[in-house]
């Protein structure tokens, strides 16, 4: 995968150099390049914002620099990914869709972003990384690309796996323990020591289910539940 990002501050993604966003680089899976577009800018000053027609409170990021900061990039068909609040909202299913693509490019916003031709022209997705705002798209792109590249082939390695996620399976995950079986009196559920895989795997089930009832409810509408887990549910709410 290529992905190129369009910022005024590109050394604010030095945590991509780490952790799997790097490895994936280092292993060839991903091609990561930053492009400030503050150097496509024909002012002689090198401004790229001005003020807003019908006038309001603060500045707005100008065409010229972005167009010819995007006419530049050696592409065939991009996913162009503009970061605003005012998008659809990032979800694993968007990391998953994006996972399959060749090419992503992110235009990260700053000011009160961008002119709307930006959006209009450019943009095949507005994504927003939840409902709060922040300064920049710096943050909003490096979110979104963690979590895509994970999902890329042999990224997370042999040891780990995505398919048993939070959000992946539709719910969010149930809960881990590790040894010591017992640590200062806290016992970890016998059901885990059992060795009986299907116990396990029930119990897995059903904790799940309890936590995304007991914190993200909203999700269970969507998450294909079996006549098993809907019995579970019910019997929750009994
Ligand atoms: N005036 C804009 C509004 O109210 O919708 C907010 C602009 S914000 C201060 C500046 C930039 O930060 C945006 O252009 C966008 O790139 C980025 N940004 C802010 N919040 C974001 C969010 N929740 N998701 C994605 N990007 C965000």
């Amino acid at each position: 995968m290529k992905i190129d990002v369009l910022t005024l501050f590109p050394d604010m993604f030095a945590p991509l150099d780490h952790s799997i966003v790097g490895r994936a680089r280092t292993i060839g899976q991903l091609e990561v390049n930053y492009i400030n577009f503050r150097d496509y800018s024909t002012n002689k000053h090198q401004k790229v914002d001005d003020y807003p027609y019908g006038g309001g409170a603060g500045m707005l990021l100008t065409p010229q620099p972005i167009f010819d900061a995007y006419d530049a990039i050696e592409k065939t068909r991009p996913r162009v990914i503009i970061t605003t609040p005012t998008g659809r909202p990032f979800t694993q299913r968007v990391a998953e869709e994006w996972a399959k693509e060749d090419h992503l490019i992110f235009l990260c916003g700053h000011y009160e972003g961008f002119d709307q031709r930006i959006h209009d022209e450019l943009a095949t997705d507005e994504v927003s990384i939840g409902d709060f705002v922040l300064t920049g798209g710096e943050l909003a792109a490096m979110v979104m690309i963690d979590a895509t590249v994970r999902l890329l082939p042999d990224v997370l390695g042999a040891q780990a796996s995505h398919e048993d996620d939070s959000f992946s399976t539709g719910l969010l995950e149930y809960p881990h323990y590790t040894r010591p079986a017992d640590f200062r009196g806290l016992k970890v559920p016998d059901v885990l020591l059992s060795g009986n895989h299907a116990k396990i795997e029930t119990w897995r089930r059903e904790q799940s289910l309890l936590r995304t009832h007991r914190r993200r409810p909203d999700l269970l509408e969507q998450a294909g539940l079996t006549e098993t887990d809907k019995k579970f549910l019910e019997s929750l709410r009994d």
